[in-house]
């Protein structure tokens, strides 16, 4: 999942290469290094820890040269160590490769190798490669047929680029199952993991798919096919992407800046969507598939981490607005499962970054089964979006915090709007309808509490453990709530349907272990209720999210947050925020790294 660069042109290749790395650092963060060619020789810098800390390195001993590749990792192969850090050489230097993904037969190649008199200096998958390269160079003496050859005894997921001492003409990239994006300039090519680093230097942009070779020089590219090497025609599209506004503006962090960026995220998933006063959802994305959707009587939604609990959401929603049963599956589940689909069934991928690998693959599985793939992405022109037959985007703009926020709320929006434009005789239609066009100012009201839930957070920072209950669309929401807290503030926490509580978590109650709890109005009052009451007798602390002061949830907590009242379809959209803020402010109390929590990485890319 890491993020690659590469430059081949005329100015210093390092410029392009540091500045893409950092836009691309959300990829991954544990190590970057740099390679660049200068008159047959190749120079690195390297570094554990993040590009700033790259940047510094290379200050102290520069390197020069206008053809070159760099490389942010996110380890799946040896530890966080300077000596598996990209790019990769080859026992005589001769060739450095970056890498995204996991060569699925490194030992075999390993072993192969290591028979020819191969001797490797990480603990890498990754090292194969280039010394396979070295081994096939042996032979051809063509860097283009040895790269070639090499890749085509790769197993795995993989986006590789190839910088040689014995070519200072050309770079060499291949793909499959990780994105890889070229962008071409004016007598320079930029590549990318994906667009955005490419963004800020060309809008001209090809993207290489699946089994693809592309030989990149100043004068452009040439995409090859790996297995029948016959060429391939692919013009460039012209991308216009957000390049990501990178200004932080008055906030300390992205993910703080993200949060606050809800109430607009909402406004711009619905806008020129929802026309409120005629009561109409227009969805152009589904227009193409609109007679197909009328003969769907299933729908899978498929996704991970942060979006799947987005299509528990959307499962609460289409089940009860559009009348249409929803079930929803982990996409790493799904992918190896062996489930009769009937050609009435839709599947629904919900990806903020559109280059989820288990997403890809799970749509993967069902290419030429004739079953409609829809889409709920953020990222336009990613791999997700290109590979549905429909969807709709997201428009929340680039998220760069690691932890999900507004895509969430973007994500829930959006299954909102597709409840509408599916449902046929929904007798609530235009109370949701005139209740959606308000949530944004109701997320506004919910910011305006952050003060109050930030000193209810920093009293709790401090335990191991949180449970988050709620009840119905409460309960994603509860899911969420514990995702956030767990992967930026490192405090164990568990979501739970309230109703389970009783079926196994109730023992971990007492006095160290409190729960957060969702009891916003609705006809589940009453149960939630009586979880609390079972928790308050075992000594449990409680913070209750409510939207009614006087409420009897509220008065058996210790602690309060009262929010704006919605129906309660839309509830999410605002308790989400509100267990972001805590989560939040949570971490900033234990002094974590908000926006690039330990271990993780914005785009899972790798399986
Ligand atoms: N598998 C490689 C490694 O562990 C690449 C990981 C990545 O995508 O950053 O070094």
């Amino acid at each position: 999942m890491c993020g690659i660069v590469g430059y081949i042109g005329k100015n210093e290749a390092k410029d392009y290469l540091l500045d893409g790395l950092e836009t691309l650092e959300y990829r991954g963060y544990d190590s970057a290094g740099i390679a660049v060619l200068n008159k047959e020789k190749i120079s690195t810098a390297k570094t554990v820890g993040r590009v700033e800390h790259l940047r510094k390195e290379e200050a102290e001993r520069p390197v020069h040269g206008s053809v070159g590749i760099g490389h942010t990792r996110w380890a799946t192969h040896g530890g966080v160590l300077e000596r598996n850090t990209h790019p990769h050489h080859d026992k005589s230097k001769e060739f450095y490769v970056v890498h995204n993904g996991i060569i699925e037969n490194y030992e075999e190649i390993k072993e192969f190798l290591s028979k020819q008199g191969y001797e490797f200096y990480s603990d890498t998958d990754t090292e194969v490669v280039p010394n396979l390269v070295h081994f096939h160079y042996q032979k051809t003496g063509n860097v283009l047929s040895a790269f070639q050859a090499a890749v085509q005894t790769l197993r795995g997921a993989y986006a590789l680029v190839l910088l040689s001492s014995h070519d200072s003409e050309n770079l060499y990239a291949a793909k499959l199952s990780s994105p890889l994006a070229l962008g071409v300039g004016k007598d320079e090519l930029f590549i990318g993991s994906d667009a955005l680093p490419v963004a800020g230097h060309t809008q001209d942009v090809v993207f290489l798919e699946d089994g693809e070779i592309a030989v990149v020089n100043t004068e452009g590219y040439r995409i090859v096919d790996i297995t029948t090497k016959k060429s391939i025609e692919r013009a460039t599209e012209v991308i216009e992407i957000d390049s990501g506004d990178g200004d932080l503006g008055d906030f300390p962090d992205f993910m703080s800046k993200e949060i606050h960026e809800t109430p607009a995220t909402v406004r711009s998933a619905m806008l020129g969507r929802l026309r409120a006063d005629e009561q109409i959802v227009k969805l152009g994305g589904l227009e193409l598939v609109e007679d197909q959707l009328q003969f769907i009587d299933r729908i899978i939604i498929i996704a991970c981490g942060t979006s799947y609990y987005a299509g528990m959401v959307g499962e609460y929603l289409l089940e009860e607005i559009a009348g249409i049963p929803v079930e929803v599956q982990q996409a790493s589940e799904f992918r190896y499962r062996q489930e009769p689909l009937s050609r009435s069934t839709a599947v629904l991928v919900v990806s903020q970054s559109g280059e989820t690998a288990d997403s890809i693959a799970a749509l993967k599985k069902l290419e030429g089964s004739g079953i409609l793939k829809l889409g709920i992405v953020n990222a336009p022109g990613s791999t997700l979006a290109r590979m549905t037959d429909a969807g709709v985007y997201c428009h929340a703009g680039p998220e760069k915090a690691v932890a999900s926020t507004k895509a969430f709320v973007a994500q829930v929006t959006v299954f909102v709007l597709i409840a509408l434009k599916l449902a046929k005789n929904y007798p609530k239609f235009s109370e949701v309808v005139k209740a959606l066009n308000v949530i944004p100012q109701q997320i506004e009201e919910v910011l305006k509490l952050e003060k109050d839930i930030a000193k209810i957070a920093k009293e709790y920072a401090h335990h191991n453990d949180f449970l988050y209950i709620g009840r119905r669309y409460a309960y994603p929401v509860a899911m969420e709530g514990a995702l956030k807290i767990k992967e930026i503030s490192y405090i164990h926490a568990e979501g739970f349907a309230g109703g389970e509580m009783k079926h196994g978590p109730l023992a971990l109650i007492d006095e160290s272990f409190p729960t957060f709890a969702i009891a916003l109005s609705n006809d589940m009052d009453e149960k939630s209720f009586s979880n609390m009451q079972e928790i308050h007798a075992r000594n449990g602390k409680i913070v209750t999210l409510v939207d009614d002061k006087n409420s009897p949830s509220a008065k058996l907590a210790q602690d309060i947050i009262v929010i704006p009242k919605t129906i309660e379809p839309l509830q999410p959209l605002l308790s989400s925020v509100a267990t972001y803020l805590f989560a939040y402010h949570a971490a900033k109390e234990l002094g974590r790294d908000i926006d690039k929590p330990r271990n993780l990485a914005k785009s899972v890319t790798v399986e």
